[in-house]
């Protein structure tokens, strides 16, 4: 049976991207149609958006959506279906989804997606030419999906509310609630009420019909109060509702044997290439071109979570031990301050730069040996994916989706030629600083090495197993729904 599946988000590789969400928003739907899942995506009509959607069609005129009038486009971008609310007074501001550009939020985000996800629900029920069976709601921007699907009447459709990171929840004043068309019920500790505010991840928790989130450890993690973010009591009353299912990463995007961005392209089956990106990174970031010096990378945003102060006070034992060091990202102030701190003080052998670089990052996956992820919560994480498809060895924080992807490189998975990776436990400075000490002696053992870079380069990353997992989970909504 075709299913036919309508997902609802604020970001969608690769139309619009501050994270990983949007990777994955824009990955599935073609992960999906091979489990044959047809999925349409319902996206805001960000200036980025209604500029790529190709032969946008009027499907539905809305004279007055929360203050001025919005039209919903029907048509593709970047391969994928689209549904794009194009409502003018929302959305169609320059630079970031949800910030101005003095880096504040906007103050109307609490309108603009509650916006969305009365829309989606409106959509749900079907339009002229489309019909939906099933609707996928993903973090807190969707999180009113659910809601005002709860109270859309009879004929409504299942809702799956998918998780990327508990840590964003949607906040907004009490005083928000009468503009939002939801019954008074609605405004309940049994609804979207959250300690005093609204919240649009709570709603969505609350109202979905189902919960999932990106990997089966975050899954297991967020229903406890260490990491459940004030969310776990609700989470742990879901029960069996809530489930973990993997990302994957796009292999047909992060591909080293065709990626355009490379000096030098390589695979699994001939990675000797790859020392020539080596080569290029390492005089790009101002350090000696030298392939027997280890070379560590970080790739992502700077901050708490991603434990980036841990990693800048591991630097002087990496550089005891004579290892390079490059890191690119953008952040909180004191964690870039940080960054080009160590780069100053180990001038030549450790490289920063601040910035959003595609082209950059996927140079430091393909040339750097070990890839730094040592987050403090990880709900699943791209980057060490990224970094086994690229041959670069993920050195992860044993938390979340870091556990799920990375097999850890100890004796008993070397004495079974297993490993590609390494984890460090509990996620402290001390035991950062000891799992560089270990990656260090096994870099030198190089038959040791070459291995577990052949381990990394054959990984399983892609999204073929997770799609398979969302399908059999969409097909017992819908059936359950029948
Ligand atoms: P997040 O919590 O930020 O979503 P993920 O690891 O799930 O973290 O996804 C982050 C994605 O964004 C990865 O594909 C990573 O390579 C990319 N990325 C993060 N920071 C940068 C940057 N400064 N330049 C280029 N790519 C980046």
């Amino acid at each position: 049976m075709s299913i036919r599946v309508l997902a609802v988000a604020s970001e969608c590789a690769p139309l619009v991207k501050t994270g990983g969400l949007a990777d994955v928003v824009g990955a599935l739907p073609a992960a999906l149609a091979r489990q044959g899942i047809q999925v349409t995506t319902l996206l805001p009509g960000y200036p980025k958006v209604t500029a790529a959607l190709q032969g946008g069609q009027a499907v539905h005129e809305m004279p007055d959506l929360f203050g001025g009038p919005a039209t919903l486009l029907r048509g593709k971008a970047a391969g994928l279906d689209l549904l794009v609310l194009d409502a003018p007074h929302l959305y169609a501001r320059a630079g970031d989804p949800y910030l101005a550009a003095d880096g504040v939020e906007w103050g109307d985000n609490g309108i603009r997606f509650a916006a969305l996800g009365a829309v989606a629900s409106l959509v749900a029920g079907g339009l002229p030419g489309a019909a939906f069976d099933l609707v996928h709601a993903h973090d807190w921007q969707a999180g009113l999906t659910p809601a005002y699907l709860r109270f859309a009447g009879p004929g409504r459709r299942p809702v799956l509310f998918t998780v990327h990171n508990l840590a964003f929840q949607g906040k907004f004043p009490l005083s928000l609630f009468p503009r939002l068309g939801l019954p008074a019920e609605a405004l309940s500790v049994q609804g979207i009420e959250y300690y005093g505010t609204i919240g649009f991840l709570k709603a969505g928790l609350w109202y979905a019909n189902r919960i999932s989130t990106v990997s089966p450890t975050y899954a297991a993690e967020i229903a406890t109060p260490d990491l459940g973010m004030g969310l776990d009591g609700l989470l742990r009353g879901r029960g069996a509702d809530v489930s973990g299912i993997l990302n994957g990463l796009d292999t047909a995007d992060f591909d080293p044997a065709k990626d355009p961005r490379l000096p030098a392209r390589f695979s699994a089956a001939d990675p000797a290439p790859r020392a020539r990106n080596k080569a290029e990174l390492q005089k790009r970031m101002g350090l000696p071109q030298d392939p027997n010096t280890l070379l560590f990378g970080f790739v992502g945003r700077m901050t708490w979570q991603k434990g980036v102060d841990l990693l800048l006070t591991a630097v002087p034992t990496m550089m005891a031990q004579g290892a390079q060091l490059v890191l690119l990202g953008t952040g909180e102030w004191g964690l870039e301050e940080g960054s080009r701190w160590v780069s100053a003080a180990f001038s030549g052998r450790v490289g920063t730069q601040i910035g959003f670089d595609e082209a950059l990052a996927r140079l430091i996956y393909a040339g750097s040996d070990v890839i730094l992820v040592p987050s403090r919560f990880e709900p699943c994480g791209l980057a060490q994916m990224a970094a086994l498809r690229y041959g670069a060895l993920p050195l992860v924080a044993h938390v979340g989706g870091l556990v799920d992807s990375v097999v850890d490189a100890n004796e008993a998975a070397l004495a079974l030629g297993m490993g590609n990776g390494f984890h460090f436990a509990p996620v402290t400075a001390e035991m950062l600083q000891a799992a560089v000490l270990r990656v260090t002696r096994l870099w030198r053992d190089k038959p040791l090495w070459k291995k577990l870079q052949a381990n990394a380069l054959t990984s399983d990353v892609s999204w073929d197993r997770s799609a398979a997992r969302y399908a059999a989970l969409f097909r017992e909504m819908v059936a359950g729904a029948g």
